[in-house]
């Protein structure tokens, strides 16, 4: 089994699943005492949050590197990031760690393709709504994004980083978002993508009519399956 490095804290939150999901899925494989071969790095996420929002995403990317470096020296043999947003830095932090990156974008694209889904709502920050790096591996895959309007992500990225992040699960928010979905849904949405990691603390499969893709739960498995293969 290779040695999972979780690049984690980003936040908290959503980190506390990773770890938990991975030992949950090397045991349901394994069985007895299996568990998973990994190592965490959870970062200080005030500071590299307010590198972000001043855009400084070169200093964010150093920040990380450093944090990956580290999981290399604890012998990651693999990084998994453990946020959507951040894979804006991806390349870089593997280029500088030298550790592959399992991106959360083409797990979770492999994962709507097998259920046969082309086009898919997402929900996530203002970075991973808009961010080039994050469209690529669903377009590979031939799957076709749908985002909010501008007003609606900036309400996101508040539900998300003033709410989510700080471990507040507000009833009217969950309506807000299950609002959105139901709208996505009715201009051809066929699924809905989970694309930030705290969205599935106050989403469930159960509250959508249509099929959610919980990026959370699918990065953390891949990387049990990767880790084993
Ligand atoms: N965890 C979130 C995500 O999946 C947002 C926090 C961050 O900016 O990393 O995008």
């Amino acid at each position: 089994m290779k040695r999972i490095g979780l690049l984690g804290g980003m936040s908290w939150e959503s980190t506390i699943h990773y770890y938990r999901i991975i030992n949950e899925s090397v045991r349901s494989r394994l069985g007895g005492l299996h568990s998973a071969e990994c190592v965490l790095y959870s970062v200080e996420f005030s500071p590299i949050v307010d590198l972000m929002k001043s855009g400084q995403w070169s200093q964010v990317a150093s920040k990380l590197s450093e944090a990956a470096v580290s999981l290399k020296h604890a012998g990651a043999e693999f990084l998994v990031i453990c946020t959507n947003t951040m894979h804006k830095v991806a390349d870089r932090i593997s280029d500088l760690s030298s550790l592959e990156v399992l991106h959360i974008g083409d797990s979770t694209a492999a994962k709507i393709s097998e259920r046969g889904i082309n086009r898919v709502a997402l929900l996530g920050t203002t970075h991973t709504m808009e961010g080039e790096y994050y469209r690529e591996p669903f377009r590979r895959m031939g799957i076709e994004l749908l985002v909010p309007g501008n007003t609606t992500r900036a309400i996101m990225d508040r539900i998300i980083f003033d709410e989510l992040c700080r471990g507040e699960i507000l009833r009217e928010s969950k309506q807000i978002l299950l609002d959105l979905i139901e709208e996505m849904k009715k201009d051809g949405a066929q699924g809905a993508v989970l694309g930030c990691t705290e969205l599935p603390n106050i989403i469930r499969q159960e509250d959508v009519s249509i099929p959610v893709f919980d990026t959370t739960r699918i990065h953390a498995e891949a990387a049990v399956v990767y880790a084993m293969e």
